[in-house]
């Protein structure tokens, strides 16, 4: 295992921080596996920055917290955000349902 320069470290994180498909990138830009750019993310404990913190303002308090999920299952990291219909709930009355649906039970 070959040790990361700090520069590589850096241009690692940039393309880590700017791309999904970070690790392929950095293998075609830095001659690394993907595998060790994967877990130097890791052991750097690299974080991208939530979408609510790029432009939108946070907003607190009644919006709804059900997650969504984007194309082939993948996280989006967002969240519905519809006005719940009372303070301290968590989700908008439609996921509320959803969250509350019953299982009938077997037969
Ligand atoms: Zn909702």
């Amino acid at each position: 295992m070959t040790r990361w320069t700090y520069a590589e470290e850096l241009r690692a994180k940039e393309i880590y921080l700017s791309s999904e498909n970070y690790a392929a990138e950095a293998e075609r830009a830095l001659g690394r596996s993907r595998n060790s750019v994967i877990s130097l993310a890791r052991r750097q404990n690299w974080m991208r920055p939530a979408p609510a913190a790029e432009g939108q303002p946070r907003r607190e308090g009644r919006c709804c917290r059900w997650p969504l999920w984007g194309d082939q299952g993948r996280p989006t990291h967002q969240y519905c955000d519809a006005a719940t219909d009372r303070p301290g709930a968590a989700y908008c009355p439609e996921h509320a349902a959803t969250a509350r649906r019953v299982i009938p039970k077997a037969a």
